[in-house]
């Protein structure tokens, strides 16, 4: 509702001012209209008496304006919605504009891990504890620690992919044996073992193939105590694979060579497929080549802080992806990293 100014020129130039501003382009510089700031310079010259009156209707011609000024601000912005700055990309979009989301029940876990968590489970009940490995880590814990001499030429069989700053993507899960070894060393002296598993993802600049990943995951095991030999070495694997493959088993070990192994094997066990008849997945011979292993090096017992005169161990490794490749009848370790549904599915 307008005011009714008794005072003509404060009355005109309300006329004036507010028709002028609805043409005006910025609308804030009505308040820095001349024809307003002429009326301030007025103040001084208007009759004493009347002055107080004046001032109040200037001051209020003064707070219309700006008024006018702010909801005009106001209206040229759009309605504020509320948007979800977590949701996914889409979702803040109108609902019928929308992709569909995949509905969350149709997840599942990958074949991957539920069989490492099955692997767990068996060697947590033999009184394996799990530490996982990491992805990115040094020569020294990749190498070094593990009786690698600098140059040394097996260090070559790893295809270890190697970043600007000389870091390393773990090429086994070995290379927490150290940190294993350091970290329950004080586990010896009061009369416990160190039995620990290592599970990891590990890497190799391999070329890609149905039975050969740059990515693939190991499961390591350290056991270390008074007196182990080579039988608990075997007994133990055989265990851990016949309970697995739920089946009684033959196992063998060949020697092989690791630089931190001595001796060192490549076991192998009776093809749980066939009986040793002779199969696919054994390639006809009865027995499948699972793992390397070995009793650890004196020397890589000696840079985990341990005695080699007083404890002695054992060690292995070996692919997860190619025990659950076998187990499900998977003909290509490509699948597991490939985000194919329908492969995935099959084990909802
Ligand atoms: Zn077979």
């Amino acid at each position: 509702m307008d005011m009714e100014y008794k005072d003509t020129e404060v009355a005109n130039a309300a006329k004036y001012l507010k028709a002028k501003f609805v043409g005006m382009e910025d609308k804030k510089a009505i308040l820095r209209d001349p024809k307003l700031l002429a009326l301030y310079q007025r103040i001084k010259i208007v009759n004493p008496n009347e002055r107080a009156a004046f001032g109040r209707e200037l001051n209020y011609l003064r707070s219309e304006l700006e008024t006018l000024v702010r909801e005009s601000v106001t209206s040229n912005l759009s309605p504020v919605t509320s948007i979800d700055v977590t949701a996914p990309f889409d979702v803040n979009v109108p609902y019928q504009n929308r992709p569909k989301l995949m509905p969350a029940e149709s997840g599942s876990r990958h074949p991957l891990m539920t069989e490492l968590e099955l692997i767990l489970d068996i060697f947590g009940r033999m009184g394996f504890t799990a530490v996982e490995s990491r992805e990115l880590d040094d020569d020294w814990h990749m190498f070094g620690s593990l009786n690698f001499p600098a140059e040394h030429p097996a260090r070559d069989d790893y295809d270890t992919f190697v970043t600007d700053e000389d870091l390393v993507a773990p090429a086994h899960t070995s290379t927490m044996q150290n940190r294993v070894l350091r970290n329950h060393k004080a586990d010896l002296k009061n009369g416990q073992p160190i039995a620990v598993v290592i599970p990891g993802r590990t890497f190799r600049n391999e070329d890609v193939d149905a039975s050969h990943e740059h990515t693939f995951y190991q499961l390591e095991g350290v056991y270390v105590g008074r007196g182990i030999h080579g039988g608990h070495l075997v007994a133990t694997l055989k265990a851990f694979l016949e309970t697995y493959f739920q089946q009684k088993l033959d196992v063998k070990i060949q020697p092989f060579y690791f630089p931190f192994t001595e001796p060192s094997f490549e076991f192998a066990m009776s093809c749980p497929f066939c009986k040793k008849a002779g199969c696919a997945i054994c390639k006809y011979t009865g027995w499948i080549e699972i793992l390397g292993c070995g009793l650890i090096h004196p020397n890589v017992l000696k840079m985990g802080g341990i005695d080699p005169q007083a404890y002695t161990g054992f060690a292995w490794g070996g692919g997860i992806d190619r025990l659950v490749m076998m187990k499900y009848g998977i003909e290509d370790i490509r699948h597991f990293h490939s985000g194919n549904l329908k492969f995935l599915r099959q084990f909802a």
